[in-house]
C-alpha cells in the first residue's frame, strides 16, 4: 500500500514518498527510501537552498512546488525558476495546485520540461487531468477527493492514492480505508488495486 503523498510524521515508513514545503526540513528526510524536497509559497532564497539540496542527494525528487491561489502572489513568478532547477538536475517532480490549474498547464507546456511527475491532492476535472497527462503527468488522490465532483470519471484515468498526512499511524488507517474504497469503487480487489499503483508510482520512485 503506497502512499504517494505524505510528510514528516512519526513513522520510518519505506512504502511512501515523503515530500515537504520548507527548506527547514530538507535534514529530516535523509533517511526516508523515497523523498522529496520542496518549497511552498518559495522566495528567491529557498531557490539557492533548492538546487543545493539536490546537488548533494541525487535520489531525491521534488516537491511540493506549485502555485496556490491562496498565497499572496500565487507563486507563478517563482515556477518557472523552480522548473529550471528541476530541469538542470532533472528530477521526477510533485506539484502542488490549488485553483491555478490553467496557469500551471501554461507554464509547464512553455517550460517544455520532459520529466515524470505527479499533481497531488487532485479534485479537478478529468479534462484537466488528461492535459497533465499529455505533458507527462499523473495525478493523485487523496481521503477528500470520493467527496468531490469528479471522483467516479477519474477512476477511468491512471491515478496513485495518498493520505496527504505526516506518516503516523493515522495516516496508514486513513490512507487503508481509501484504498478499500477506491478498490469497491472500481469493483476491482484490493491486492489488484495494490499492484497497479505500485507499478504506476515506479516511474516516479525507481
Ligand atoms: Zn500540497
Amino acid at each position: 500500500m503506497f502512499d504517494a503523498h505524505c510528510h514528516i510524521g512519526t513513522l520510518r515508513c519505506t512504502d511512501a514518498l515523503v515530500c515537504t514545503s520548507r527548506v527547514e526540513e530538507y535534514g529530516s528526510i535523509k533517511d526516508f527510501t523515497h523523498r522529496a524536497y520542496g518549497i511552498l509559497e518559495p522566495s528567491r532564497q529557498d531557490l539557492d537552498a533548492l538546487d543545493g539540496v539536490l546537488a548533494t542527494d541525487a535520489d531525491a525528487l521534488v516537491g511540493e512546488v506549485g502555485m496556490d491561489a491562496r498565497w499572496p502572489d500565487d507563486g507563478r513568478g517563482l515556477l518557472d525558476d523552480i522548473l529550471h532547477i528541476i530541469s538542470k538536475h532533472k528530477r521526477p517532480f510533485v506539484l502542488h495546485v490549488v485553483r491555478r490549474h490553467e496557469e500551471v498547464l501554461g507554464i509547464l507546456a512553455a517550460a517544455g520540461i520532459d520529466l515524470p511527475f505527479m499533481v497531488h491532492g487532485f479534485t479537478s476535472s478529468p479534462q484537466v487531468a488528461l492535459r497533465y497527462m499529455r505533458l507527462g503527468g499523473i495525478i493523485s488522490l487523496g481521503p477528500l477527493c470520493p467527496a468531490t465532483r469528479h471522483y467516479r470519471e477519474l477512476l477511468d484515468l491512471p491515478f496513485l492514492l495518498e493520505s496527504d498526512m505526516p506518516l503516523s499511524p493515522d495516516s496508514q488507517g486513513v490512507l487503508d480505508r481509501l484504498y478499500t474504497q477506491v478498490a469497491a469503487d472500481m469493483g476491482i480487489e484490493r491486492p489488484r488495486l495494490e499492484e497497479m499503483i505500485d507499478e504506476r508510482r515506479a516511474v516516479l520512485t525507481s
